[in-house]
């Protein structure tokens, strides 16, 4: 915790977060008003003033940043907590909306400043764009796509579906797509599409609205459509759309057919005619789905061997937040679903939540989270609170790359499987990997296509631009008769309605995370400490800088995809050879 000393502050601030807790815009406020309108005293040293009135800013929204962020996680630990629901929602729709607005004005008044510090060039440049793209005229209709996107949750979580006589949420069958049992996967497959397929009115319904108003969203900021604008607003400065198009188009070259075959193999294994969409996460390799640990202390304690396996120097991160009862894992009545790794920046320590049920799955969950905790960890010391943290692709660089280092290390004793287990689950998990990539690339082109094409706003162009999609880039599975159930997967999407072009980054980050794993099977060190000279950087590096310090780059061609590609088809290879034997 290098918070700066108060003694450097130019306003009084709290020491601690939870002196925030309850706050309302009301009474934050005051304290962004006059930071925005301090003035160096007569005498003041304008270099030191600057810099005590950054550290000042940094230190508040540390604080603020921070309160927000308990205020999720209590939440998210007991959504039927009316007070702790009560709290969020105040956080994320009254204060939330008037932050942004507030830490523009004072973006604009730091550029002002002629602030300048190696550590936050990529920060500045950060906030020439948000002040760039900023209009007042925009506010409404920023407000206005909140309000549909609540629309889009609310519709999504009422959807249900009968299964054994009971009617349950549709996202509860979707575990039954691991089920040996074929009939049991094609009835939680075709439930779940079908839910979607008849909220069809109201779901395209939603987006219709959201396109047209994006667009004037983009227009109003000097921006030809709301591809371009979407892409400056993510700070995209290392990519461009081109390169996602050229993406995608080396997606279909390299990696589409490597998941045909896999798809191949998935056919004859399970001795079927034809594979079909309900088979694509049935068991391969033994019926009975792996056990891999008893209780959530078992989880943790493997976790923290795991990590301690790949590198002493993450053997910390997880007992750390153990320690200081930042974990919170095992799923419970009244949680909110699916897992998360959050930040307390004040503190320097970051919270895992799961809802971990004791599956394969939740190892490669708690790996994954633990990868986030560990580059907030290695960037917690940075002084200035912005320097701490990435954009999404070097983020997931830091989750993927752990998922993949700690693979040798989930054989027992120091993690959870006998060898065959972990094989087991190695190859499903690399076969996860690859199969992403299409779909990825789905996504892209998809929005791509909403945001430029004449008819893009239509519902049923958006269904045909889908399938056409779908078409290309996910082969060697047979949707005959599927047509409603192909369409109803990007209604299912909630990124492309809620978080509109954020979607390659994983993409992107997984190619990263490839790359680490080929330099981690000749020099296991050379990878970790590439890693770890990444993850250190923090957001103090352009995203080509920092993946270039972990020794690895940007993936946008055929060749470097198709020969990362054929590392996973030969380990997959291994695989099949030890789980066979
Ligand atoms: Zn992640």
């Amino acid at each position: 915790m290098t918070t700066p000393t108060s003694d450097r502050l130019l306003l009084p601030l709290p020491d601690r977060s939870e002196a925030l807790r309850d706050a309302t815009w009301g009474t934050l406020a005051p304290l962004y008003d006059a930071l925005l309108a301090a003035e160096p005293a007569a005498g003041d040293d304008p270099s030191a003033w600057t810099e005590a009135w950054t550290a000042t800013w940094s230190t508040l929204d540390a604080l603020v940043r921070e309160a927000g962020a308990f205020a999720y996680w209590d939440y998210s630990r007991d959504t039927t907590n009316a007070e702790a629901e009560a709290r969020y929602l105040r956080w994320a729709s009254e204060i939330g909306p008037e932050l942004d607005a507030a830490r523009t004005r004072l973006a604009s008044r730091a550029l002002g400043l002629g602030l300048t510090r190696p550590d936050l060039v990529e920060t500045l440049e950060n906030w020439r764009t948000d002040v760039r793209l900023f209009r007042e005229a925009n506010k409404p209709r920023l407000a206005r796509l909140e309000e549909l996107s609540a629309e889009y949750d609310k519709q999504v979580g009422a959807l249900t579906v009968e299964w054994e006589g009971q009617t349950v949420p549709a996202t509860r069958v979707m575990e039954h797509l691991h089920s040996p049992h074929r009939p049991t996967r094609e009835a939680a497959f075709s439930k779940n599409l079908r839910a979607y397929w008849h909220a069809r009115p109201d779901l395209t319904g939603i987006y219709g609205q959201m396109v047209p108003l994006r667009d004037a969203v983009a227009r109003e900021a000097g921006h030809d459509d709301f591809v371009a604008y979407k892409y400056d607003e993510l700070y995209r400065r290392d990519y461009g759309p081109d390169d996602a198009r050229r993406w995608a188009d080396a997606v279909e070259a390299a990696v589409v057919p490597a998941v045909e075959r896999l798809r191949a193999f998935r056919r004859e294994r399970l001795g079927l005619d034809a594979l079909r969409p309900w088979d694509l996460n049935a068991p391969l390799f033994g019926g009975e789905p792996l056990h891999p640990y008893s209780t959530v202390d078992e989880l943790i304690a493997g976790g923290e061997r795991v990590l301690g396996a790949v590198d002493p120097r993450m053997a910390d991160v997880i007992p750390e937040m153990r320690r200081e009862a930042l974990l919170d894992l095992e799923n419970r009545g009244g949680k909110a679903p699916g897992g998360y790794c959050t930040t307390f920046d004040v503190r320097g320590l970051s919270g895992i939540f799961m809802n971990a049920v004791g599956v394969a799955d939740d190892v490669m969950t708690l790996l994954h989270e633990a990868g986030h905790a560990l580059h907030h960890r290695l960037a917690a010391s940075r002084p200035l609170v912005w320097t701490r943290s990435t954009g999404m692709e070097a983020a997931e660089l830091a989750s993927m790359t752990m998922e993949l280092l700690a693979a040798p290390h989930l054989v027992r004793p120091t993690g959870f499987y006998e060898p065959e287990d972990a094989a087991r689950a190695e190859y499903e998990h690399l076969e996860d990997v690859l199969s992403f990539f299409p779909h990825c690339a789905t996504v892209e082109l998809f929005q791509q296509w909403v945001y430029r094409a004449p008819d893009g706003a239509d519902a049923a162009a958006q269904d045909r631009s889908w399938l056409a999609l779908r078409e290309r880039f996910d082969r060697g599975v047979s949707w005959q008769g599927l047509e409603a159930e192909r369409t109803a997967r990007w209604y299912k999407q909630g990124h492309i309605f809620q978080v509109p072009f954020y979607y390659i980054e994983y993409g992107l980050a997984q190619l990263g995370a490839l790359q680490l794993w080929r330099i981690a099977q000749r020099d296991r060190a050379a990878a970790v400490t590439g890693y770890l000279n990444a993850l250190t950087l923090g957001g103090t590096a352009s995203l080509r800088d920092i993946y270039a310090a972990a020794g690895v780059t940007l993936v946008f061609d055929e060749a470097t995809m198709r020969e990362l590609v054929q590392a996973v088809e030969e380990r997959l290879g291994e695989l099949r050879a030890v789980l066979d034997a």
